[in-house]
């Protein structure tokens, strides 16, 4: 799995090199910082992680107690942690805070523009979201990470349990990987099919960028790292599509999981704002005691 996410580096490398003279707002350089371009590949896993966590859901028939969405986005953030064995601890808490920033980036950019929280959604509210991953985040190890109560303002009353909530979820992950992983010697069991789209978003050299994607055959190993893994029940597909607009989802009727090419795009759109959002937090690190 640690192998299987490197492949979204390679692709994302690959594709800010080609949108730095589109529309994205880029510092005066024109070249995305390198905590830039961790903030869209750390939110690019983290979406593939939260689909590949709802086909688990459904051809795995995973019991879930409250909802699928809240569901998927913890398993999204622990396969984010399982990341740890290959990266300093710097990194990883960098890139899990970008995870739960892109929401409060959602959520503040909908405020801006007016729009009203979808409560009827099956997924929490943005800010919900913002709040669930930086519990996660400080639960995991609350003694050391003090520090993110100060950048992403958790409220003591929910953070004195984030222990508890981070504990829920790696005992799930736990039960899942000792119940349903299969062993070596197991046969049988269906694979995944990954399609490609050529992008077509605003950028000239869309079919390199298509090219470098599939010569690196990274997306096959996701699959293929998920199959060995777990015994997947029917023919299941991994479609990388244009669809009109920044999205990913997991189609349980077709069996197909769908990254868009626009929500890469759309994550680096943000970049303006995380700019003012960071400088927001180096303020509030530096007035903490
Ligand atoms: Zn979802």
């Amino acid at each position: 799995m640690v192998r299987a996410l490197r492949w979204l580096t390679t692709i994302l490398t690959a594709l800010l090199a080609l949108t730095a003279n589109a529309a994205t707002p880029a510092p005066p350089s024109g070249v995305l910082e390198a905590d830039e371009v961790r903030f869209i590949t750390a939110n690019a896993e983290f979406t593939l992680m939260h689909e590949m966590g709802h086909l688990l859901i459904h051809e795995l028939h995973l019991p879930v107690l409250g909802r699928e969405e809240d569901a998927a986005d913890q398993l999204g953030f622990y396969g984010l942690l399982l990341l740890q064995d290959e990266e300093s601890d710097r990194t990883l808490y960098s890139k899990l805070l970008d995870v739960a920033d892109y929401w409060r980036l959602q959520w503040q950019h909908n405020q801006a523009q007016g729009h009203d929280d979808a409560v009827w959604d099956s997924h929490a509210l943005d800010q919900q979201r913002f709040f669930n991953l930086s519990c996660l985040i400080y639960g995991s190890d609350p003694d050391r990470l003090e520090w993110v109560l100060d950048v992403t303002g958790l409220p003591i009353e929910r953070a004195l349990y984030c222990d508890q909530e981070y504990a829920q979820v790696r005992h799930a992950v736990d039960w899942l990987m000792q119940t349903l992983a299969r062993n070596q010697s197991d046969a049988g069991g269906q694979s995944i099919n990954v399609i490609y789209e050529p992008p077509q978003l605003n950028i000239e050299r869309g079919p390199e960028l298509l090219l470098r994607v599939k010569n690196s055959r990274i997306l096959e190993d996701v699959t293929h790292n998920a199959s060995q893994m777990f015994r997947l029940p029917r023919p299941l597909t991994l479609g990388v599509r244009n669809c009109g607009a920044p999205d990913a989802w997991y189609d349980r009727n077709t069996g197909e999981m769908t990254l868009c090419w626009e929500l890469v795009s759309h994550y680096a759109n943000l970049m303006p704002e995380l700019r003012k959002l960071r400088e927001q937090q180096r303020l509030a690190a530096h007035k903490s005691p």
